[in-house]
């Protein structure tokens, strides 16, 4: 496990990274948000990035995330901003909704309308972003590039649900800059969509970029990077 040392260095390096990055681009570190991937972590290692500050956190499983949500919801802690980023399963919607701060991952018709249905109930209105395959890669979830207007325009008429940009996860690869292309299409594909003024959909926030690219991912426009292993250190999958 890592130590609370070695975590907040880890934050360092990456903020250093972020500040590097948005500079060059000739862009504002504060028109980036850093969501820290703290999925299969202990709620120990989640508490040392608190206390080094961290606010906002992703994770990918519904039932991990609950877990977390309500660990320190019990320690009083009640400031942090909660985002699903991973797959998510229509029957688990209704354990999240009115807790989580935006869902990254909406890629169906189905899983939109019973976001929609699960906001009515609760009286919220829950803030999305729409996932896109940018790689065409059949391991992925995601709808394509393609699909994207059209999908969104049908989303657009779910009253609780508010589509609020994109998200991606770029294909895995040891060079960050074979990414760049992608990033460069997400772009693009979120300033298309705005351009059509949707009834209810804003192109605001662009989620993409991880620790393997989240610096070229910066320079391309991303809004939100999403980190896990550059903060918390490699993933144990076996706890
Ligand atoms: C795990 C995960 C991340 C973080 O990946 P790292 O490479 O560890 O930074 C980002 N986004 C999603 C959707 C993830 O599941």
């Amino acid at each position: 496990m890592i130590t609370e040392k070695e975590l907040k260095e880890n934050l360092d390096f990456v903020e250093s990274k972020i500040c590097e990055a948005a500079a060059k681009a000739n862009r504002e570190r504060n028109d980036i948000k850093l969501i820290s991937i703290s999925k299969t972590n202990p709620v120990e290692v989640l508490e040392y990035a608190v206390n080094a500050g961290v606010r906002v956190f992703g994770e990918n499983k519904v039932q991990e995330l609950v877990t977390k949500m309500d660990y320190f919801d019990a320690k009083g802690i009640n400031d942090i901003e909660w985002h699903l980023v991973g797959h998510l399963q229509s029957n688990k919607v209704k354990y999240i909704i009115g807790r989580v701060k935006m869902i990254h991952s909406v890629e169906s018709e189905k899983l939109a309308a019973v976001i929609d249905q699960e906001s009515k109930k609760k009286n919220v209105i829950t803030d999305i972003l729409v996932e896109v395959n940018i790689g065409s890669e059949d391991s992925k979830f995601g709808i394509t590039a393609e699909e994207a207007p059209e999908f969104i325009e049908k989303i657009s008429k779910f009253e609780n649900i508010r589509v609020k940009g994109l998200m991606c996860i770029a294909p895995y690869t040891s060079d960050p800059e074979e990414n760049r292309k992608f990033f460069i299409q997400m772009k693009k594909l979120s300033v298309d969509i705005a351009n059509k003024n949707i009834h209810n959909v804003t192109m605001n926030n662009l989620s993409m970029g991880m620790t393997g690219d989240y610096t070229v991912a910066i320079e391309e426009g991303a809004t939100m990077i999403r980190v896990g292993t550059g903060i918390f250190g490699k993933r144990d999958y076996s706890i």
